[in-house]
């Protein structure tokens, strides 16, 4: 069982994702169990504030030390797990991948900070263990970036996946994107499937998908290829596809 708490000023943004197809079934099953936290509940003043504007002038407001320490201390006072991580949500961090998936996926609870309005007061950022970022735009909060990290770990958790969701032929899994999959029908007004795949040859199948997560990762993605575990065959067949580049131009 994996524990994850969202600490955010705003949980009602957290209630569709969760409650339908994998993820649902996931909880239903036991495999995640999901909390949140609102730090306005740890903002003791008489408007229970929790931001404020920032020192040395600027627009817009930053979030407060004190409401979220507290939730902080009260989450780790009140659940005690051994393998947990607390992740702070931020622009400035390190961009979440599915390598940081998997890793993640091997603790027991997340804890995700939600920013919001401006960000955070700096000092908040010693609470965390770990500054991740989903990529290089600005939103306005916390909440999807938590949630959509939260959506990739579980998809790693042993047994949310049935057999016929897997994930080791995804996308970015072996470091390369995945291979185009088709179903029926087989024509779709004169767009064929490839021919080998109907061919029952599981080797050649298998190769033919390989070559195809080659070229796609080639093509689209690049410099995936750089950290990409490969073999000395993938080599010689993105040499080819080097070559055939060159000659087209
Ligand atoms: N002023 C901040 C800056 O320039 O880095 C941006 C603050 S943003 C409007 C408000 C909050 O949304 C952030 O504190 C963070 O929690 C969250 N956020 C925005 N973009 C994000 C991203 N790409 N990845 C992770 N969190 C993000």
């Amino acid at each position: 069982m994996m524990r994850v708490d969202f600490v955010s000023l705003f949980p009602s943004m957290f209630f569709g994702p969760f409650n339908d197809s994998i993820i649902r079934r996931a909880k239903d099953n036991g495999i995640l169990d999901i909390h949140i936290l609102n730090p306005r509940d740890f903002a003791f003043d008489k408007h229970k504030h929790v931001d404020d504007s920032p020192f040395g002038g600027g627009s817009g407001m930053v979030l407060k030390p004190e409401p979220m320490f507290r939730a902080l201390r009260f989450l780790l006072e009140t659940t005690h797990f051994e393998r947990k991580r607390v992740l702070l949500m931020s622009p400035d961090g390190e961009v979440f991948t599915q390598n940081k998936a998997k890793e993640l996926s091997a603790f027991n609870q997340l804890i995700f900070i939600c920013g919001h309005y401006e960000g955070f007061d700096a000092r908040i950022t010693e609470l965390a263990d770990e500054i991740l970022s989903i990529g290089d735009y600005v939103l306005t909060g916390g909440e999807l970036p938590a949630m959509v990290m939260v959506d990739a770990v579980a998809r790693m958790l042993p047994g949310v996946l049935g057999s016929e969701e897997s994930a080791p032929t995804d996308s970015f899994y072996h470091g390369l994107l995945e291979y185009p999959q088709y179903t029926r029908p087989r024509d779709y007004h004169g767009k064929v499937v490839p021919e080998v795949l109907f061919s029952g040859d599981h080797a050649k199948i298998a190769l033919w998908r390989r070559r195809e997560s080659l070229r796609l990762t080639f093509e689209r993605r690049p410099d995936l290829l750089a950290t990409a575990e490969l073999t000395s065959e993938d080599r010689d067949y993105l040499e080819k596809l080097e070559q055939m580049q060159k000659d087209d131009r």
